[in-house]
C-alpha cells in the first residue's frame, strides 16, 4: 500500500466521500480513511435515513466530476419552501407563505436525496477512479506537519505523507483536535429525529416547514415509496420531549406526528427507523492550519434548518479545488490554506449565525414570542426584495 500522497481525507462520511470523488476526478493522488465502513442499504443497521436537499451551486460542483448523473434519478426536485406558522392556541395553520424557486431562477431549489444512497452512489463512483485508494476499516489517529508536508499515523499502524490533509472527520474531528484548532460550541437542549414517512396528500414538490414550539417539524419531499407519496421529516424537539417520541410506539407516535404536523398532508405513517441527532451549532476557530484543511461538520456544525449543512461543506470543497487548480505546485501551502480559511470563514460565521437565529425563533414557548414570530415571518414575506434576498442567501448564491 502507497504511504505517500497528495491528500489525506481523513473521514468518509458523505463530505469526506465527496472531496475523495471530486480530487480523484481531478487527477489528484487521494488516500481516503475511515474507521466506519459506509452503510449503503436503507434498512441496515447503522444506515443515515437523513436526506439531503442539494442546493443548485452544490450541483454544479457535482456535475462535471460525473456524480450528478448518478444521482439525478433517484432525486426529487424542491420547488417550492412552504412555511407555515402553527403557533397559535391550537396546532393549526395560520400563516401559510411559499417561496418558489420560480422568483430567482429556472431551476428548482435543490434536489433532495437520503444520505444513505449518496453513500452508494460515492462509493460506486470511487471505484472508476484508480488514484484514490479508500480504506474503509481505517482510522487516523495522529498528526505531525511541517512546513513541507504532514505525516498523518493511521490505527493500522502505518503512517502517510500527504501534502495536504483535509479533515472531514466529524463534529470531533481528532484531526482537528490533533492541529490544535478550538471550536466554539453553542448548545440549545434540543434533539432531531430523522424518519421517512408515507402520506396520503402528494406532496407536489414543496418542502413544508412547520414552526410551532420546540423547533420545527420539516416535510422534505422524496420519490414515491412503496407506490405512496413519501417524505423525510425531520422533527427538531426539546431533549426530553425529542427522546419521549424516540421511544413511543408506533401508533401513538403516529398520532402525534400527524398532529404536529397540523394534518396538511393527511395521516402520516413511518416508512423507516427513527434516528435521533443532538442539535449543536459549532464553529472552529480557523478552516485551516499548518497543512491541515477542515471541511464540513469538522469546521461547522448548524441546526438543520433550510439544507445549510451539507451544502456549506460542499461550498468549502468548492473553494478547496478552486485554490488547488488554480496553483497546482502550492497544493497545502501556507499561501493557499490562508486563503482557503479567508474565502470560507465569513460565510460560514453568516450562516451558522442566521440559522442560530431562525432555531432559537422556532424554538418559542411563550405565546405573546410565538405572535411576534409569526408577525415577523409576514413582514419579510411580503417585501418582494427582500423575500428575493432571502431566497438568493439560502441558496448560497449571494
Ligand atoms: C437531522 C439532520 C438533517 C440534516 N439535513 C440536511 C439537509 O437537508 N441538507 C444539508 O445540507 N445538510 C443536512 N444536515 C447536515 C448534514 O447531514 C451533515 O452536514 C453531513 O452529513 C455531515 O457530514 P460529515 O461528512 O461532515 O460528517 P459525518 O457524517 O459525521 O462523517 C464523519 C466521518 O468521519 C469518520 N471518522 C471519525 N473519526 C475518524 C478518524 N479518526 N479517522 C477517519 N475518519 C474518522 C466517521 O466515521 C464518519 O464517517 C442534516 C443534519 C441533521 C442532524
Amino acid at each position: 500500500m502507497a504511504n505517500s500522497c497528495d491528500i489525506l481525507i481523513s473521514g468518509g462520511g458523505v463530505a469526506g466521500l465527496t472531496a475523495a470523488v471530486v480530487f480523484g476526478d481531478a487527477g489528484v493522488d487521494v488516500i481516503c480513511v475511515d474507521p466506519a465502513p459506509p452503510i449503503t442499504v436503507r434498512d441496515a443497521e447503522g444506515a443515515d435515513l437523513r436526506t439531503t436537499a442539494i442546493l443548485q451551486p452544490a450541483r454544479d460542483l457535482l456535475e462535471p466530476c460525473g456524480l450528478w448523473d448518478r444521482f439525478a434519478p433517484y432525486a426529487a426536485p424542491l420547488q417550492v419552501m412552504r412555511i407555515v406558522d402553527a403557533g397559535g392556541a391550537r396546532p393549526e395553520p395560520r400563516i401559510v407563505r411559499d417561496f418558489n424557486a420560480s422568483e430567482v431562477s429556472d431551476q428548482p431549489f435543490g434536489w433532495n436525496l437520503p444520505n444513505w444512497l449518496l453513500r452508494r452512489e460515492l462509493v460506486a463512483r470511487l471505484t472508476d477512479l484508480p488514484n484514490v485508494d479508500f480504506r474503509p476499516g481505517t482510522g487516523t489517529t495522529s498528526l505531525f506537519t511541517r512546513q513541507s508536508e504532514a505525516r498523518v499515523g493511521l490505527d493500522d499502524s502505518s503512517r502517510v505523507k500527504a501534502r495536504l490533509v483535509i479533515a472531514a472527520d466529524g463534529r470531533d474531528s481528532p484531526m482537528r483536535q490533533a492541529a490544535g484548532i478550538d471550536v466554539h460550541t453553542t448548545r440549545y437542549g434540543q434533539k432531531a429525529l430523522a424518519f421517512a414517512v408515507n402520506h396520503s396528500v402528494p406532496h407536489e414538490n414543496v418542502s413544508t416547514e412547520i414552526h410551532r414550539s420546540g423547533g420545527p417539524f420539516t416535510l422534505v419531499p422524496l420519490p414515491d415509496h412503496n407506490g405512496h407519496p413519501s417524505s423525510a421529516v425531520v422533527w427538531m424537539e426539546h431533549g426530553p420531549r425529542a427522546t419521549s417520541l424516540f421511544q413511543m410506539d408506533q401508533p401513538d407516535f403516529e398520532a402525534e406526528m400527524t398532529e404536529r404536523s397540523c394534518g396538511l398532508f393527511g395521516p402520516l405513517t413511518l416508512a423507516s427507523r427513527r434516528t435521533i441527532w443532538p442539535i449543536i451549532t459549532q464553529k472552529a476557530d480557523r478552516m485551516s492550519g499548518e497543512r491541515i484543511a477542515l471541511m464540513a461538520e469538522s469546521a461547522h456544525v448548524v441546526p438543520p434548518i433550510g439544507a445549510q449543512g451539507l451544502n456549506m461543506s460542499l461550498a468549502d470543497l468548492r473553494a478547496l479545488l478552486d485554490l488547488a487548480l488554480a496553483r497546482p505546485e502550492g497544493l497545502g501551502d501556507m499561501q493557499m490554506l490562508d486563503a482557503y480559511h479567508d474565502a470560507r470563514i465569513r460565510d460560514v460565521a453568516l450562516r451558522a449565525q442566521g440559522i442560530d437565529l431562525l432555531n432559537r425563533a422556532s424554538m418559542l414557548d411563550a405565546r405573546p414570542l410565538r405572535d411576534a414570530r409569526a408577525a415577523g415571518l409576514d413582514a419579510l414575506y411580503s417585501l418582494k426584495p427582500v423575500r428575493r434576498t432571502l431566497m438568493q442567501m439560502g441558496l448560497g448564491v449571494r
